[in-house]
Formats: structure tokens, C-alpha cells, sequence
């Protein structure tokens, strides 16, 4: 890049490596010549948005001359009464994304620092180097968050810590005790996220709803998405719940119009689809069993996952095996930039797009 402007840019920009997305279908399909690719590499629902959400989107598409509620008072409501909290509690972002990177934007300054763990949601850097604020990055452990060593990482200067419950891309989780005594230990100074864009796949008894401490915990703030289960990825809309307190301050630097108006119908027409959610979390555990068990059958080891997603350890790097399962036409996502270099995270699709991948991977594997 030109020198000259790489210099223009703010401190904590310049060094900043974009986040890299899966690959779209169409642009395997052009690169490569390839037809009928599947893509399993966003962690997207393969059953689609419920058909009350496409309805509802549809209907308005119609009034799209018209800005959206800048309030998104009607899913805000519905929010409100589905998770028992006030709507005052609610901040709603374009993706859940953009309620971390508010989180950033109004809180962190230069001088702090951020906490989060190694393997977990590559976001939490950008967002804070973004602000010049500097990261710190705890060990892992068993590829999961090793909640003492964020604790012990937290002091003066850390106004933000991130934690991903689910982990993306490691599929990990932490459970109800442990996470509510991180959280009951944090100084006020420090605000906690809880990322939960997972959340509704999680079946494990001791897994934690963040949501039910709102009240509890000024400091704390959940968030989730309509990317993930409710399979709204594309429309972009997600939402933070917190104190009241937090919220306004999130409310105070949001664009005054961060939710557009079809991805607000959509959202809320989804939201009453309890059914399509249900289907959802069969669909994947049915899909993780056969993943999984394949994985078994061929020798290769995997970090177990409660999200809708698996990491697939190939014991040496998995660059070329990507490479061939690209070829093949079957998208799935390297994890070299979390320091997986020798891992794929594979997302949980359709059981045929499954067997599509168990067959290309028994290839590739096989040296076919
Ligand atoms: N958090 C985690 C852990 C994620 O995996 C993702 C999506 N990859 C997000 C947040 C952001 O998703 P969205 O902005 O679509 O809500």
C-alpha cells in the first residue's frame, strides 16, 4: 500500500489484518471452474431462515423508501418479553458484531487494555486494536477460555474482557459456576462480554443463560445473534443485553440506523418461530453425530464442539488438505490465523452436504 497513506491511518489501524470471511460460493465457483460448490465454512444455518422470516421480509421490502425504526421498538419488544428482561436492556446492532465493536468504540481507550483468550473469536482483536488499545491474549486451555489466567490477567487498565461461550472457532464452552464466579470477581472497572452467538444450540444442562444476570451484574453484557440458528446471516442482526446504564452508552455511538428495516421484520417474525429453531438444533446434532463419527472412522482427532461447528485436527498442516477440499468443490475454513494450523472447522450442514464432505475428506485423507 501506498506509504504515505498507511500513515494517515490512526496507530492501532495501521498494523491491522482484515477479517478474513469464508469463501463465498460464487467466488469458489469462478476461481475454480467448480460447480455445485458447498459451503461449509461461516457456521450458517443449512435449513435457511424459517418461512415466517422470509414473509415477513418480503412484506417489507415494500416500504424501503422509508428509514427503519431507528428504535427497532417491535423487535426490542419482542426481545424484551422473550428473555425477561426490559427493552431499555436491549442495544441492537447490525450483527452482534457490531455491538462488540460498539462495546470497544465507547468504552476503551488507548491506555487500556483488552482481555481475551487464545483460539477465540478473531473480532476481539480487530476491535481492539481498531481503538489502539492494547490486546492481551490469555493461554488457552484444552483449547478453551482458562477463566484464572483472564482473571489473573485483568488489572488496572483493563476496561474490557471477551468471552465467547461457545467459542468460535473451537466449539468449547464454559459452564454455568465457573463463568458466573468470573463475573461476580470482575472489579467494576471492567466490563465483561459474553458472546453467545451459539447460544440456542447448546443442550448441556450446566451451560450458562447469561441473559438471567442482567440484573445481577452491571458490569456484564450478553450478546447474540439472528445469524447463527435463526439463519438471518445475510441481513445482518444481532443484539447486546446489559444493564440499562451500558446500553445508553452503546445507544450514544450506534449509527441512527443501524438495523435495517427488512432485517428488523425478519428478525421478529423469527423470533416467534420456535419450531424452526427446534428443527435447527436437530438437524445439527444429528449432523454433528455423523461428522464426528466419521471423523473417528478415519483416524482423525477433533476438539468436541457444542456449537454448530467442529475442528478437525489433521496432525500436520492442513493447507493442502484445504486446497483439494477446495478444488473438490467443498468450502470449509482454515484456522491458521487462531494458531490452529494444522485444524479445518468444519460447519454442520444438510446430511447429504455431510456425506458430500465425509467422501471428499476420505479422499483427500486416502491420498486418492
Ligand atoms: N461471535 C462469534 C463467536 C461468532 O462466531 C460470530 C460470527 N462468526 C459473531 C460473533 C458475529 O456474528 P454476527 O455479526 O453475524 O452476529
Amino acid at each position: 500500500m501506498n506509504n504515505e497513506i498507511i500513515n494517515l491511518a490512526v496507530p492501532g489501524v495501521r498494523g491491522l489484518e482484515p477479517y478474513r470471511p469464508g469463501k463465498p460460493i460464487e467466488e469458489l465457483e469462478r476461481e475454480y471452474g467448480v460447480k455445485n460448490a458447498v459451503k461449509l465454512a461461516s457456521n450458517e444455518n443449512p435449513l435457511g431462515p424459517s418461512p415466517r422470516a422470509l414473509a415477513a421480509a418480503r412484506t417489507a421490502l415494500s416500504d424501503i423508501h422509508r428509514y427503519p425504526d431507528g428504535n427497532g421498538f417491535a423487535l426490542k419488544q419482542a426481545l424484551a418479553q422473550k428473555l425477561g428482561v426490559a427493552p431499555e436492556c436491549i442495544t441492537l446492532g447490525n450483527g452482534s458484531n457490531d455491538i462488540l465493536e460498539l462495546l470497544a468504540r465507547a468504552f476503551v481507550l488507548p491506555e487500556n487494555e483488552v482481555v481475551f483468550s487464545e483460539h477465540a473469536f478473531a473480532v476481539y482483536p480487530i476491535v481492539t486494536r481498531a481503538v489502539g488499545a492494547r490486546p492481551v491474549v490469555t493461554k488457552t486451555r484444552d483449547w478453551g477460555h482458562d477463566l484464572a489466567a483472564m482473571r489473573a490477567a485483568v488489572n488496572a487498565r483493563t476496561r474490557l474482557v471477551f468471552i465467547a461461550n461457545p467459542n468460535n472457532p473451537t466449539g468449547t464452552w464454559l459452564k454455568r459456576e465457573e463463568l458466573e464466579s468470573f463475573v461476580r470477581d470482575m472489579p467494576p472497572h471492567v466490563l465483561v462480554a459474553v458472546d453467545e452467538a451459539y447460544f440456542e444450540y447448546v443442550g448441556e444442562a450446566e451451560y450458562p443463560d447469561t441473559v438471567a444476570w442482567t440484573g445481577k451484574y452491571p458490569n456484564l453484557v450478553t450478546t447474540r445473534t439472528f445469524s447463527k440458528i435463526y439463519g438471518l446471516a445475510g441481513l445482518r442482526v444481532g443484539y447486546g443485553v446489559s444493564s440499562p446504564a451500558v446500553a445508553d452508552i452503546l445507544n450514544r455511538v450506534r449509527q441512527p440506523f443501524n438495523v435495517n428495516s427488512i432485517a428488523l421484520a425478519a428478525a421478529t417474525a423469527a423470533l416467534a418461530d420456535t419450531e424452526h429453531v427446534t428443527r435447527a438444533v436437530r438437524t445439527n446434532r444429528e449432523g454433528m453425530r455423523q461428522l464426528t463419527q466419521a471423523f473417528t472412522k478415519l483416524g482423525l482427532s477433533f476438539i468436541p464442539s457444542v456449537g454448530n461447528f467442529v475442528c478437525v485436527d489433521f496432525a500436520r498442516p492442513a493447507t493442502p488438505i484445504h486446497e483439494r477440499l477446495l478444488r473438490e468443490g467443498m468450502i470449509v475454513r482454515p484456522v491458521a490465523n487462531y494458531g490452529m494450523p494444522n485444524h479445518l472447522r468444519v460447519t454442520v450442514g444438510l446430511p447429504g452436504e455431510n456425506e458430500r464432505f465425509i467422501k471428499n475428506l476420505e479422499e483427500v485423507t486416502s491420498g486418492k
